[in-house]
């Protein structure tokens, strides 16, 4: 069926890897920051903090950002993944 309606050619076992462990993965990724996003927005009144290096909008919480107590909202300007990224290339 996927190859007569997007022309794709994958093998059985790529298509049953897919199904057995990336899409459940991939749902459970997507909800745990849904969940995440409804909690911070609805419980905590949390606000979004945009990333001063890749300019993308994140939840301004310690799973996105690194505390830093001499900021004033208390969090780095950059989030963490590209906190790792800039690390790694030192
Ligand atoms: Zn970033």
């Amino acid at each position: 069926m996927l190859r007569e309606d997007h022309n794709l050619i994958y093998s059985e076992e790529y298509i049953s890897t897919l199904y057995r462990n990336k899409i459940p993965a991939f749902i459970a990724e997507y909800y745990r920051i849904s969940v995440e996003d409804w909690y911070h927005l609805n419980k905590v009144k949390g606000t979004y903090k945009k990333c001063n290096r890749c300019g993308e909008q994140k939840l301004m919480n310690n799973t996105n950002f690194s505390l830093n107590k001499g900021s004033k909202d208390g969090f780095y300007s950059i989030c963490k993944s590209c906190r790792k990224k800039k690390n790694k290339k030192q």
